[in-house]
Order: C-alpha cells, then sequence, then structure tokens
C-alpha cells in the first residue's frame, strides 16, 4: 500500500498528535498497518521506481495526515529485520550517552539532504501497544535501533530531526557520542 507522505510545509507534521484508544479502533489498526505497508514497500526499488517513492525505515501517521501516536518502523539487519507498529508509544527511560549517525538523518517528509548530526540518547526504554502482538510492550532500543524510535516519536510531537541539528555545535556537541 502506498500513502500519500506529505512534506514538511504540511500542518499535520508540526502538530502534537493525539493518543488513540486501545485497543485500536478498526480505523486506526488500518492505519497503523497502512504505516507498515508503505515503508516495506519503499524498501522494494521496482516498488519504489513505479510509485515514485523515496526509501524509510520509519514512518509516523502525522506525515500521512493524520494526528494520532501511532508509529511504524521496519529495516533489516544482518540475519532478520527490526520491526515496530507501535500505539501511544512513550520514552520512560533514556541514556546520558548520545548516539548520532555518521552520515545525518533524513525524512520521508523532508524533500532534501540536511547536513548535521542529530544527537539523540544511545539507549532509550519505550512502553507502548504493540499493534502486531496486540499487547503492551516494553522495549529496550540501543544504537541505530534507538534513534529510530526517537525520530518517530519525534514526529508525534511536531518535532523534525533538523530542530535537533545546533548550527552552532553541528559536528561535535557530545565529544564521547557513540557514532552510528
Ligand atoms: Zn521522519
Amino acid at each position: 500500500m502506498i500513502l500519500k507522505v506529505y512534506d514538511d510545509t504540511y500542518k499535520t507534521l508540526r502538530l502534537i498528535s493525539k493518543d488513540v484508544d486501545i485497543p485500536l479502533t478498526a480505523k486506526d489498526e488500518k492505519l497503523a498497518l497502512s504505516l507498515l505497508k508503505h515503508i516495506k514497500a519503499s524498501q522494494n526499488p521496482e516498488t519504489r521506481e513505479k510509485h515514485k517513492i523515496r526509501e524509510g525505515v520509519g514512518l509516523a501517521a502525522p506525515q500521512v495526515g493524520k494526528n494520532k501516536r501511532i508509529i511504524a518502523i521496519h529495516y533489516p539487519t544482518s540475519d532478520n529485520f527490526v520491526t515496530h507498529v507501535l500505539a501511544n508509544p512513550k520514552i520512560i527511560k533514556e541514556s546520558v550517552r548520545r548516539a548520532f549517525l555518521s552520515s545525518g538523518e533524513g525524512c520521508l517528509s523532508v524533500p532534501r539532504p540536511i547536513e548535521g548530526h542529530v544527537y539523540r540518547h544511545y539507549k532509550i526504554t519505550v512502553k507502548a501497544y504493540d499493534v502486531l502482538k496486540k499487547e503492551y510492550v516494553t522495549i529496550n532500543a540501543t544504537g541505530y535501533e534507538a534513534i529510530v524510535l526517537q525520530h518517530e516519536i519525534d514526529h508525534l510531537n511536531g518535532i523534525l530531526f533538523y530542530d535537533r541539528i545546533n548550527p552552532l555545535l553541528t559536528f561535535n556537541a557530545y565529544p564521547d557520542a557513540v557514532e552510528i
């Protein structure tokens, strides 16, 4: 399923999204699963070419015009996939230590490259309702997974990755941060 992904000039990208009811309504469940389907489709080169879409590893409901606290993440690892489809995710613990992607971050709602390190917490604990498991879960995430979760949860609060780039300290805000 291919969704219309709005860019950062669209109003839903800058609003605080609302919690959804648990268990999810049929409509919210459909929205959650469609986010995952779009991300999976974006990782197929032929689908990408056919629909003229960009490759992504995560998508949040505000990016498709819905201010609901729902996110989907999907990306391959060396031997498997990391997949999360979460409702009302909440970060309940975060490490003092930071991490950043050496290549910087990208976003399906930001159709241009933006340089600069986005320093995020290296380890986080997230509580959420897992839409695929249909139960509440606690996720302990480190490194890349933690960064992607923080990026998507930021969308639920109207925050875009470039808001977190300090123009005065673009490349060395945290000298002991973990480079990923
Ligand atoms: Zn994004």
